[in-house]
């Protein structure tokens, strides 16, 4: 197959350069009979066959021409440029990764097609080992999807955290930060269309006795009732959060206080019918709330319209409990 006597192609490839000891594994080969003229050291070392007289037989153990074979292309485009303008030849280049079945690695392959000065047309190819290059990139997807993973698992964590922080651990309600700074932005927006909004304050009646009779775990479930209760009659637009102990509030948007006053009452009702039942024991409750409208002209933030509902349930207290009142302007 290599023709040393052909002065041409050892010129053409500088045999000098690209002798035995070249990194390179290079080849020549004859168009379009796909004939191999001449290969280094390099490319014997991973050659399939050095009997055969095809490339693709010899270079890659093929039966038919090879499938990403770029010859072709390279020709018709080399003809084209001869046809058109002598001096254009760079769409005679092609340069691509090819991964070689027969040495098991990837290769850079740089070809070229010229026309000899006895007018064959010879394929030129260089390919160079990238097998670590490759590896190494391979590595750096592997770590880049390792740390997509990690940073997505990471972002899940601090938004549960984030949550949680947010939240009364006992009965998974909003707390009471929660609440100030929802309250702030629902205040913020009905401000300026003035619509109607309530916030009411609810605190069981004689909760320490609940505590004295059955204990503090008893008393820890009927505050996680009372929760669920809260949970399940609350609009979605109302917010409602564990002020601490037994004390709730929730802030009613387009809600008045004629309409909030209705809302806390059934509220109320509701849990004078339900009960917590132990072992031995079924536990009924009562709750006492105060409910205020927010004053849209007066009020800068929520904390003064709370401490309105605050009063008015300090007075359903101190007026027999288990009742709604409506602060008295
Ligand atoms: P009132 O009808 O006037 O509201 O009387 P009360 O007995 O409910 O009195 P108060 O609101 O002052 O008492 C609340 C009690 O709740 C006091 C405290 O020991 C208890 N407590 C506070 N936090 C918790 C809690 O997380 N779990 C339990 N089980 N008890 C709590
Ligand atoms: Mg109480
Ligand atoms: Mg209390």
């Amino acid at each position: 197959m290599i023709n040393l006597d052909d002065n041409e192609i050892k010129n053409l490839i500088s045999i000098d350069t690209f002798n035995d000891t070249s990194l390179f594994a290079v080849s020549v080969v004859e168009l379009p009979k796909y004939e191999v003229l001449y290969v280094n050291q390099a490319m014997k070392n991973i050659m399939s066959d050095m009997t055969a007289h095809n490339c693709w037989e010899a270079i890659h153990g093929q039966e038919a021409p090879c499938m990403w074979c770029k010859a072709p292309m390279l020709l018709a485009n080399l003809k084209q440029n001869i046809h058109h303008s002598q001096s254009t030849m760079d769409n005679a280049y092609a340069v691509y990764e090819h991964f070689n079945e027969v040495a098991n690695k990837w290769y850079q392959v740089q070809e070229k097609v010229i026309t000899l000065e006895d007018s064959r047309d010879v394929l030129i190819s260089f390919a160079l080992d990238i097998s670590l290059q490759k590896d190494a990139q391979s590595k750096l997807i592997d770590t880049h999807v390792k740390l997509t993973k990690q940073t997505k698992a990471l972002e899940e964590a601090q938004k549960k955290l984030k949550e949680q922080a947010n939240r009364d651990p006992l009965t998974n309600m909003h707390n009471r930060r929660y609440f100030s700074e929802i309250s702030e932005k629902i205040i913020s927006i009905t401000k300026r269309s003035k619509d109607p909004l309530s916030l009411i304050m609810i605190d069981i009646d004689n909760f320490k006795k609940i505590n004295d009779t059955y204990g503090h775990n008893v008393g820890d479930e009927v505050i996680k009732l009372l929760a669920n209760e809260l949970a399940s009659t609350i609009r979605q637009s109302d917010v409602a959060a564990r002020f601490g102990g037994e004390e709730f509030a929730i802030i009613l948007p387009n809600t008045d206080a004629t309409n909030a006053f209705i809302f806390a009452d059934k509220l109320r009702e509701n849990i004078e019918n339900i009960s917590y039942k132990d072992k031995k024991d079924t536990i009924k409750f009562t709750v006492s709330i105060g409910v205020d409208e927010f004053n849209h002209e007066n009020d800068n933030n929520v904390s003064a319209s709370l401490n309105r509902a605050d009063k008015a349930l300090y007075e359903a207290k101190t007026t027999g409990k288990n009742k709604v009142l409506i602060f008295k302007h």
